[in-house]
């Protein structure tokens, strides 16, 4: 058992749905979700979806398919319901507005009427003087004449949060204690002027009245954490909210360059990496490594490992690198772990349209069963399959210049054609038997066997790499490789 958790566990995912998903997202919806089931309490999915400027109804859709094929699932939320139904803010205005009603009332918010042309210039001002450049609290205590002209002037106020004169200390799950002074946590706005509530409002509203114990959320987010402490005692005094929960920041991301892995990123795109076939556990696997490890030697585990040992406090603060290549190495090892009918049935959208350059008459089941265990050791994504397979479909292999160039040399003719001999007489039930016999036909050139099976390859395959060659002969049989050769040697000829 954990220390960090007595009370029953609710945590919650609660995204934007704006644009593509991407590997920050999934990373917090991952420790969410292990945290959850490690304690085995209830994940809550929220959409904060009150931006109707930047939220769309295809991004929702995406993010639910996305996080569906990650192989989340989550206790309440869209699709499932659950005792706090609506699980979107879009349809939860009505709440917002009565708590910004509430806290009005009771003088926790209060009318700012100050323009962003006023504000701009004060904030500049502090800011030359050396003073905290935050909301001076100008509107704080404004007289009902000064109100009454403002509102003459026809300015339309938002609604401010008056925060406490206080220092706010909390002990992040993550990064220890952590406290903010109240100088560096200006009064902050919760509802725009057009009634619309900010994210400042809606996010801790929804975790009070979602019950959520554990806010673990990206280290983007820690300046706003002091500003809900501060609401959620509001809340509790208003009998809105119960307890504050704990909260946790999960470390940056970094990309290339050592700059914050961002949105925009292309390689933080899911989508790419649904598309390139990264098998959801491996991945899941990946992101769980960005700030967090199952033990220092084993860096490839199962989601279930991870749960059972998932610990927000062995969770390192400091900014985790996204290396790709290792994400792929981990990737590859997770297809090694399918077993081969898994991975069979995994590569099926690689093996058809638009994917696939033979025709879907001339793909053959048989010699796919007989090559898949070949591959299954050598992709790192699924979607190298194609390339890797396609000799066995095609009619005629690809044509790759790179490829010929490299493998065919001066004298590339003489051994093909002794090649083609021994194979011709080789033993075809056997990959052995015809390594010994492009073996043989090196010994006869004085070429290693490495230097011999290039121009075979690429004369049967069209590329200088891929699958174990003398398997792929093998499948591929004894009458097309020949063939093969021969038509190399006819254009080496020509
Ligand atoms: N909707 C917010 C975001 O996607 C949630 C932040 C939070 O976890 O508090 O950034
Ligand atoms: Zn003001």
């Amino acid at each position: 058992m954990s220390s960090v958790a007595s009370a029953p566990v609710r945590v919650r995912f609660c995204p934007s749905p704006t644009g593509n998903p991407h590997v920050g997202l999934v990373r917090t919806a991952l420790f969410n979700w292990a945290f959850a089931k490690h304690h085995q309490g209830t994940l809550v999915f929220r959409i904060e979806d009150t931006d109707a400027a930047r939220d769309s109804e295809e991004s929702y859709d995406q993010l639910l398919a996305s996080l569906r094929w990650l192989g989340f699932d989550w206790d309440e939320g869209p699709e499932v319901g659950g005792p706090h139904a609506p699980y979107r803010q879009s349809q939860r205005m009505d709440i917002y507005k009565d708590v910004a009603q509430k806290l009005q009332d009771a003088g926790r918010a209060y009318h700012c009427y100050c323009s962003t042309a006023e504000l701009d210039a004060r904030r500049d001002a502090a800011r030359a003087a050396g003073k905290p450049s935050g909301y001076d609290g100008h509107c704080r205590d404004l007289s009902a004449e000064q109100v009454e002209a403002y509102q003459a002037e026809g300015r339309t106020p938002i609604v401010r949060f008056r925060m406490p004169d206080e220092t706010i200390t909390f002990t992040d799950l993550v990064r220890g204690e952590l406290t903010f002074t109240a100088e560096n946590v200006p009064d902050y706005g919760i509802v725009r002027a057009n009634g619309a509530p900010l994210y400042t409002l809606v996010n801790p509203v929804d975790d009070a009245l979602m019950e959520i114990t554990h806010v673990l959320r990206g280290e983007d987010l820690l300046s706003s954490t002091p500003r809900q402490i501060a609401l959620y005692k509001a809340l509790i005094d208003l009998g809105v909210a119960k307890e504050i929960p704990s909260f946790g920041h999960l470390p940056y991301v970094m990309g290339e360059g050592n700059k914050k892995l961002s949105k925009r990123d292309p390689e933080s795109s899911l989508n790419l990496y649904r598309e390139r076939g990264f098998l959801p556990e491996g991945l899941l696997n990946y992101l769980s490594l960005l700030g967090w490890s199952l033990s220092g030697d084993r860096d490839v585990f199962s989601m279930d490992e991870m749960v059972a040992a998932f610990e927000i406090s062995d969770v390192n603060p400091n900014p985790a690198r996204f290396d790709l290549k290792k994400c792929e190495a981990i990737n590859a090892d997770h297809i090694r772990l399918l077993d081969v009918k898994d991975f069979t049935e995994r590569c099926a959208p690689w093996l058809q349209a638009p994917f696939a350059p033979w025709a879907p008459e001339d793909f053959d089941e048989a010699k796919w069963q007989a090559v898949a265990p070949h591959a299954q050791t050598r992709l790192k994504v699924l979607s190298e399959i194609t390339d890797n397979v396609d000799f066995l479909f095609l009619a005629e292999p690809v044509e790759d210049e790179a490829s010929w160039t490299k493998a065919m040399k001066e004298g590339s003719d003489a051994l093909l054609r002794t090649a083609r001999e021994k194979l011709e007489s080789a033993d075809w039930t056997s990959a052995e038997a015809l390594k010994e016999a492009v073996l043989a036909a090196g010994e006869t050139h004085g070429l290693k066997l490495g230097k011999a099976q290039a121009p075979v390859r690429v004369a049967v395959t069209g590329r200088t790499i891929g699958l174990p060659l003398f398997e792929s002969l093998e499948i591929l049989g004894k009458e097309k490789t020949l063939a093969r050769i021969d038509a190399a040697l006819a254009k080496l000829a020509a």
